[in-house]
């Protein structure tokens, strides 16, 4: 079976076709370097998704903070760690870069906040 992929690895956007037969890869072509070879087979053999989300913060001078996953997850784990991801509340104050939760759900991959969230008490009232 033939499938064009749309390489997301730089700016060129390659479109590279691909032939595979029962998950076995038969050609690649149409990538101008090895990295699209590299994406492709990622994507027909393992497919991996990032996530970048927001969770909720209690008692911060914003309700949510905006978090991601630190490494790609199989792509076919993202609506279990989404859901997981749901049920986390945060309590100001959050640092950016502040480690959410942990190896989510033994995937290898963390959760980290990507900004940062005061405290309502410790917040200035003129900033908020
Ligand atoms: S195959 Fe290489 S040149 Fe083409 S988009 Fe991918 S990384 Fe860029």
């Amino acid at each position: 079976m033939k499938k064009i992929y749309t390489c997301i690895i730089c700016p060129n956007s390659c479109e590279i076709e691909t032939e595979v037969s029962d998950r076995e890869i038969l050609s690649i072509t149409g990538n101008l370097c090895p990295k699209g070879d590299a994406y492709v087979r990622q994507e027909i053999l393992a497919p991996e998704r990032t996530i970048a989300t927001s969770v909720l913060v209690a008692n911060g001078v914003l309700p949510l903070v905006s978090v991601r996953l630190v490494r790609p997850i199989p792509k076919n784990r993202i609506f279990d760690v989404m859901e997981e991801i749901k049920k986390i509340k945060l309590q100001a104050p959050v640092a950016s870069g502040d480690i959410v939760r942990k190896n989510i759900l033994g995937l290898g991959s963390d959760i980290i906040a990507t900004r940062s969230v005061q405290a309502i008490s410790a917040a200035d009232p003129a900033k908020i």
